[in-house]
């Protein structure tokens, strides 16, 4: 018998599911499902798209023959309802489609600012290419630009709207920025160098309204008081996963959709994975949500895996991002930090709710100017690390945090007062 597999959403999860479906199931019928007319691309990617460092055409990983070899029909729409029952999905135009099994791989969307003029059209968020296009478009003719929210993506987006518009103005509701996850140094220096490079950061700045003049954005009112005159507002206050289709069907939904370790729904034959997953996670206990490339892949691969017939456990691997801030080469392994962080509801893209399981590690750090090596140090094993500037350390890092390496014999030594931690690990890991 033929299977039907139903994958919604063409992202990175619902590819991987495809490849790994396909590597087992040679006859089965796959159809993958988007309501981005973009397809496939690299959301990872835009951010260099917005500062200019690559084409459009860049970011598209897979080229036509490579789809093909996949065989796979691929359906442009939206998927307006799932009906578990008669196992099929119902599009948008009201076309059915019947399925054997199906992947809920639908992502995450951007949270909405709920200030007063938030609907204008000159405010935007980056959930997609067409985001991406629409940012570049206003930030060429915007003479101003405010950008509020925390996490990867604001940087990301004053960064990209540093290189088009003359003013740049960054709002934090707190005092420092990405407060969960950096140290109060790592915030400082990221602040600093965007200082730097002209960009006007306001602390402790909550946006009351965006006011408009002739149905066009012409300026912020903070909380406090101040008037920001602006053409542009960019808000990227995190993200909600995409669960409103697995929710209106009566399957259990807390955050995003759970899913058991084989990434099961709780429906029978349908699976989740990606950014819409919340994702029993046996080291901890939690289910917990990930907004990171990498893992999506890899849970993708296992849910089509076990689409087609396998029974494999999804094993989280150490979340990691290597991503650059302000300028920065840094890369984010395991756990950093606690806490909640004022500029993002919940969790913002390139974020790892593991990152913020931090409990009762000793920490220490060796810093220059702009390389910084933070270490979390547990009982018996580095339980995270940021590494800032210099990457030497990273792969290994990544490695030794990753397989829970016994640091034991050098565990006095990296708590030292003012211990040459990278010249520890280079000494130890043979770099
Ligand atoms: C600007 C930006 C920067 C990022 N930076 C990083 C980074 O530095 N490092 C990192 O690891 N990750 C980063 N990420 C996050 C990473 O891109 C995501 O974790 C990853 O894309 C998640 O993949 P996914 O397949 O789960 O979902 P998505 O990539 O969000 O794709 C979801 C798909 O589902 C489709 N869909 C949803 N609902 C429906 C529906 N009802 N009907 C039809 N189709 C539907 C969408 O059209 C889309 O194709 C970034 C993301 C963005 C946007």
């Amino acid at each position: 018998m033929t299977i039907r597999y139903v994958i919604i959403g063409s992202s990175i999860a619902g590819v991987a599911a495809a490849e790994a479906i396909r590597q087992v199931d040679h006859a089965g019928e796959i159809t993958l499902i988007s309501d981005d007319p973009h397809g496939y691309y690299s959301r990872p990617g835009l951010a260099y798209l917005l500062t200019g460092e690559i084409s459009q055409a860049q970011l598209f990983p897979l080229r036509e023959a490579e789809w093909r070899a996949l065989g796979l029909r691929r359906v442009m729409g939206e998927v307006a309802r799932l009906e578990p029952d008669a196992h099929q999905v119902i599009l948008a135009d009201d076309r059915g489609l019947p399925y054997d099994r199906l992947l809920l791989a639908t992502g995450s969307t951007a949270a909405r600012l709920k200030a007063p003029g938030s609907d204008l059209p000159q405010v935007v968020m980056l959930d997609s290419l067409a985001d991406a296009r629409r940012i570049l478009d206003l930030a060429r003719r915007a003479r101003a630009a405010v950008v509020v929210g925390g996490g990867i993506t604001a940087l990301e987006i004053v960064e990209g709207l540093r290189v088009h518009c003359r003013r740049v103005h960054y709002l934090l509701r707190g005092d420092r920025y990405w407060s969960n996850v950096l140290d109060e140094a790592e915030s400082r220096l990221v602040l600093a160098r965007l200082a730097a490079e002209g960009v006007q950061i306001h602390p402790r700045a909550e946006v009351a309204e965006i006011t408009a003049q002739r149905g066009r954005v012409a300026g912020v009112t903070t909380t406090a008081g101040e008037r920001i005159p602006c053409d542009l507002v960019a808000v990227a206050i995190g993200v909600l996963p995409r669960a409103d289709l697995a929710r209106a069907a009566g399957l259990r939904v807390e955050r995003g959709v759970l899913v058991d370790e084989f990434l099961r729904a709780s429906a029978a034959d349908i699976y989740a994975a990606g950014d819409a997953a919340q994702v029993y996670d046996p080291r901890t206990g939690k289910a917990l949500l990930d907004t990171l490339w990498n893992i999506a892949r890899g849970q993708g691969a296992v849910a089509g895996h076990n689409m087609a017939g396998g029974s494999q456990r999804y094993a989280k691997p150490m979340p990691l991002n290597v991503t650059r801030l302000a300028g920065v080469t840094t890369t984010i392994i395991g756990r950093v930090g606690h806490g909640p962080d004022a500029d993002v509801i919940g969790i913002a893209r390139g974020d790892s709710e593991t990152w913020r399981l931090l409990d009762d590690a000793l920490v220490v750090e060796d810093a220059t100017e702009v390389n910084r090596l933070r270490l979390l140090v547990g009982q018996k094993t580095l339980v995270g690390a940021v590494v800032m500037g210099d990457q030497r350390p990273s792969r290994p890092l990544q490695r030794l945090i990753g397989e829970g390496t016994d640091i034991t014999p050098i565990r006095a030594r990296l708590l030292a007062p003012h211990a040459p931690l990278a010249a520890i690990l280079a000494e130890t890991l043979d770099l």
